[in-house]
């Protein structure tokens, strides 16, 4: 067998064609392969076929997110090209493509522009961050310490290590904000909006309503704003100093929120839907489950959520048991546990009814929850209260459970073992096993509700009353703050569009050249739209080497456990601190910055493949065109320009999920063809008050 050295065609004969049937070599271009050489292509061969000695045969690679960088005429010399190996179904890019590239940003359901906040924070630019932030998620403060972060499980950097600390950083941007921006009121556009219930969601739509010039009045049962922020997260954990502040910069704009009215008690939903022009329903689910088993009337069994509410709300009489077992692993489960031990409890027993692994809250909470003291027992469910002759409670008996086929959450189902029963001795159970929808509040007004007495719905939010809509816990179940938020944020929207007849926001993608050639010395001119810092991160990153991608995860600094008054009764100190600006700026600086694109001008590509020779990660790739199976999900397309191109063509792709925005690529590159732009979506029409976005530079 013989190998083209000019692109690598292999010939299977025992002498030279006279000329490469691929690229048109002559026969002295070719040489004899070695046995290994040819073990290896005869592998090949019998597995794929050889790109264009019958491609169709090969494998078609999808697993990855290959852009297509540029075709490049080869015709002169093309000795890199790789023919070998699966094809590529691979896509040119458009808006769609660039965001979903920011992984964080397409996985956090209020669609943060996370990317872009982390670098302001790299800048100091503080207030700038938490301007960004705040456009999206509404309260960075408060979610800055207790987000669910779906965006990290989705951060790119876990491919490097682990993911960035996203929802740390945002709190690093509100704490050091300084003093903060105020927003003034809209002029009214003469429509008027009632939302029930103060919580995130109702909040949120609240301030996008008000934005577009609405008169919102929010119609609240509690004393406090902030739902379940304020009513169930106990004080240890998020001040509540920094919920006020972050609602104040929405009643800024002349939102009203009316404290100690409960709609369907104090006030009819029909009276709301009669005077306001639309009625939003984000009253959460605040209705505790039960656990169904004998004993759960016996005193000393409260409901979580009950508890946390009567602490929260500074009632002088909460009873807090001496030895309390809590039944549940979610959210409101892991806030109880922790706080009974800083009101006085001397044991406090977690039970769940799966395992470690299936538990939905986060690891760092379990560990810090057992250096706290809690024990934490798994696979275990309720079986009856046990109770003493007067009444109280003296113990809970659960039983053991297995694990058997997925449930309907995909879930494994716990399943009792017979025999397995045991007692724990408390004076107190809390229960935290879910939470419900309490429909009190629709009075007659909604003939047909869904199985857990919600409203119907379309697609829009709305329900079958021409001005009434719902969003949030109330519609989705117990989820968590930002998808209440970016349900806030949705209906908002909808709402408008219903009243007014405002198209939804459109995007415009802006792609920003990364100027290179100032790279040393960035120059502020040609910075906007990007953060100083990518330039100067860039820079760091190319020319002082800087060593970002082994700087660790930052841990979040928390009060030693003797500081965090347990068993002091005062539950107002908060347990992480928070991290630093030299913490932070370390965190910030470990991003990847995936709204930077590497792109590449194929009119002065000369196919060195540097690019792909000195990346780290072996993203960029020169292949020939018949390794493309698609473009842009289009085989036509692909066979077109196979055809147009010819056999001499090469095409640069590169893999987006595995570049570290290095640099690299673009200090090796000797005719400078590469570039590193920077990708973000902007409303294409104004906000109707005061803007804030942010514009670097
Ligand atoms: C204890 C606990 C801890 C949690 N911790 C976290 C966490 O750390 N991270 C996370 O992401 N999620 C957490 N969650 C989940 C999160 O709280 C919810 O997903 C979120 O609060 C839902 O927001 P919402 O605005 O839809 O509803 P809610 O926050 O429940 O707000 C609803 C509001 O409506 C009001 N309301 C209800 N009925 C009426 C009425 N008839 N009239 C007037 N007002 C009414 C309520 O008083 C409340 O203020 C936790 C939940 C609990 C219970
Ligand atoms: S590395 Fe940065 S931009 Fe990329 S997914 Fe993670 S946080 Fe987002
Ligand atoms: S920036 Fe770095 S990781 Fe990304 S393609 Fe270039 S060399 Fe590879």
């Amino acid at each position: 067998m013989f190998r083209c050295k000019v692109c690598g065609w292999i010939h299977e004969g025992a002498a030279p064609p006279d000329a490469c049937p691929s690229c048109g070599a002559s026969a002295d271009r070719f040489r004899a392969m070695d046995m290994t050489e040819i073990g290896h292509a005869t592998r090949d061969l019998a597995n794929y076929g050889i790109a264009g000695q019958g491609y169709d045969r090969i494998d078609v690679e999808d697993s990855r997110r290959i852009r297509l960088l540029a075709f490049v005429d080869a015709s002169f010399y093309n000795p890199f090209t790789i023919r070998h190996g699966k094809r590529y179904p691979i896509y040119t890019g458009d808006p769609q493509w660039f965001s979903d590239n920011i992984p964080c940003m397409t996985a956090c359901p209020s669609h943060t522009d996370i990317s872009r906040y982390i670098a302001l924070i790299a800048d100091g630019r503080y207030a700038d961050s938490f301007e960004l932030n705040r456009e999206h998620n509404v309260f960075p403060g408060c979610l800055g310490r207790m987000c669910a972060r779906p965006c990290e499980d989705a951060c790119r950097r876990k491919e490097v290590d682990a993911p960035i600390g996203i929802c740390y950083l945002k709190r690093v941007a509100a704490d050091y904000r300084g003093e903060t921006r105020r927003e003034s009121a809209p002029p009214p556009n003469g429509l008027t909006a009632a939302v029930v219930g103060a919580g995130v969601c109702g909040l949120t739509a609240a301030r996008d309503l008000a934005r577009k010039g609405y008169g919102v009045t929010v119609y609240e049962r509690f004393p406090v704003p902030g739902g379940v922020m304020w009513t169930g997260v106990p004080e240890w954990r998020l001040p509540r100093d920094v919920i006020a502040e972050e609602v104040e910069l929405i009643t800024d704009l002349g939102v009203q929120i009316q404290y100690n009215t409960e709609v369907g008690k104090d006030i009819s939903l029909e009276d709301l839907a009669g005077k306001h022009d639309a009625v939003l329903l984000a009253a959460g689910c605040q209705t505790a489950s039960t656990m169904r088993v004998p004993g759960e009337d016996l005193e000393g069994v409260v409901s979580g959520l009950q508890f946390l509410e009567d602490v929260s709300l500074g009632h002088k009489d909460v009873w807090v048991g001496k030895s309390v077992v809590t039944v549940g692993g979610g959210f409101t489960s892991m806030d109880c546990v922790r706080t009974v031990l800083r009101l006085g409890s001397e044991r406090s027993v977690m039970t769940y009814r799966r395992s470690i692994q299936e538990i939905p809250v986060d690891e760092l909470e379990l560990e810090e929850a057992e250096i706290e003291g809690v024990e934490i027992m798994y696979m275990v469910a309720p079986t009856r209260v046990v109770g003493d002759e007067n009444g109280k409670v003296v113990g809970i008996e659960l039983v053991r459970n297995e694990l058997g086929e997925p449930d309907a959450s995909g879930r494994r189902r716990p399943e009792p073992v017979e025999g397995s029963e045991f007692i724990i001795d408390c004076d107190m159970v809390l229960v935290a096993i879910g939470q419900r929808q309490d429909n009190r509040l629709l009075g007659e007004l909604f003939p047909d509700v869904d199985r857990r007495g919600v409203p119907l719905l379309d697609q829009n939010l709305k329900t079958e009353r021409d001005n009434v809509w719902a969003a949030g816990d109330y519609v989705i179940n117990p989820t968590n703050f930002i998808s209440s938020i970016g349900e806030g944020k949705r209906v908002a929207e909808f709402i408008d569009h219903a009243l007014r007849d405002t198209m939804p926001k459109i995007k415009e993608m802006e792609i920003t050249r990364v100027p290179t050639e100032y790279i040393s010395t960035p120059n502020p001119l040609l910075s906007e739209g990007i953060a100083d810092w990518t330039l100067t991160s860039m820079s760091r990153r190319l020319v002082w080497g800087d060593d970002y991608a082994g700087v660790g995860r930052q841990v979040m600094p928390v009060l030693p456990v003797p500081e965090r008054g347990l068993g002091t009764f005062d539950n107002t100190l908060e347990t992480e601190i928070g991290f630093t600006k030299p913490i932070g700026f370390e965190e910030a600086k470990r991003c990847l910055q995936c709204q930077l694109n590497i792109f590449i001008d194929g009119n002065r590509c000369i196919l060195c493949n540097n690019c792909a020779d000195v990346c780290p990660h072996r993203c960029i790739e020169m292949i020939s065109p018949d390794r493309i199976y698609s473009i842009d999900n289009d085989v036509e397309l692909a066979e077109m320009a196979r055809a147009e191109l010819g056999q001499y063509a090469a095409a640069m792709v590169i893999d987006e999920r595995s570049c570290i925005r290095c640099g690299l690529c673009l200090d090796w590159c000797p005719t400078e063809c590469l570039t590193m732009d920077h990708f973000r979506l902007t409303p294409g029409i104004e906000r109707e008050s005061v803007d804030l976005a942010i514009v670097a530079g």
